[in-house]
């Protein structure tokens, strides 16, 4: 592993959650690197590690700092929430990297929030679908208008990530209106907060609901396509099959 990083997406939070390929490289770094939240959710496993921490918003910092652990001839592994190149800092390593020929960058999959998040919800994204993040800090918020409407023309399963910060607290209202130009106020929505953590909540509305509603950033939000629906409270999302006639008990067919 020496002169190599791994970019290791960790899932959502708990370890059983994470791939076994994600542990074992892990297991085998010297320095795992990471946002403070992130290193706390690894838990008691990796305690004899060297662990450095970066608190958020100082990305490029701590993706620097990997490559400085790499030159010193350490195993280094960075961690990152659900999957490393989805809203991630697998991209930034690469960017990064061009100044570091000597260094081979691996990413290690990882259960992204929209997975678990479908996983707790049903079965939302079982035909086609797209994601978009609401936080404009990287993307200006008219570039986010246009794909949330290409997406609804699209009539694509919608999932947001990012969908609300302290600074952004209506931005979720913003896109549902934006939604609600084009889609019925009962169209199946659901939300998934902390997922795979301590205080998991999950909720199925309409997209009217969603709206009016208030999520944290910890949250993944989910909007139907015209094959979506709520069966028996469950967010379902039909892939086409045609069922046949369940069978007449009463043998009248
Ligand atoms: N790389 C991550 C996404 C990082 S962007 C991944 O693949 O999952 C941060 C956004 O991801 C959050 O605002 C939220 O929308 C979503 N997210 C990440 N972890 C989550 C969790 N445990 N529960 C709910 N949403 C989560």
């Amino acid at each position: 592993m020496a002169n190599r990083i791994y970019i290791v997406g960790m899932g959502p939070g708990r370890e059983e959650m994470m791939t076994g390929e994600a542990l074992n490289v892990l297991d085998q770094s010297d320095v795992i690197v990471g946002y403070t939240l992130y290193l706390k959710l690894l838990g008691g496993r990796f305690q004899g590690k060297e662990m450095l921490s970066t608190p958020m918003r100082q990305e490029e910092e701590r993706c620097r700092q990997c490559f400085e652990e790499a030159e010193k001839g350490k195993k280094v592994a960075l961690v990152c929430s659900g999957d490393a190149g989805i809203y991630g800092m697998a991209s930034l390593m690469y960017e990064i990297g061009k100044g570091y020929p000597e260094i081979e960058l691996y990413v290690i999959a990882g259960i992204t929030a929209a997975s678990s998040g479908a996983a707790v919800l049903g079965a939302p994204l079982n035909h086609d679908f797209c994601v978009i993040s609401l936080s404009d800090l990287l993307t200006p918020w008219d570039a986010i208008e246009k794909r949330l409407h290409a997406a609804a023309e699209g009539d694509f399963v919608i999932v947001l990530y990012n969908p609300s910060s302290h600074k952004r607290k209506n931005y979720l209202m913003r896109a549902c209106e934006i939604l609600l130009c084009s889609m019925e106020g009962e169209r199946v929505c659901g939300y998934v907060e902390n997922i795979g953590r301590d205080g998991t909540k999950v909720e199925i509305c309409t997209l009217k609901e969603l709206r009016d509603r208030e999520v944290n950033m910890f949250t993944t939000v989910f909007i139907g396509s015209s094959g979506s629906e709520n069966i028996n409270g469950k967010f379902v999302t039909r892939r086409g099959y045609k069922i046949e006639k369940n069978i007449d008990i009463c043998g009248d067919n």
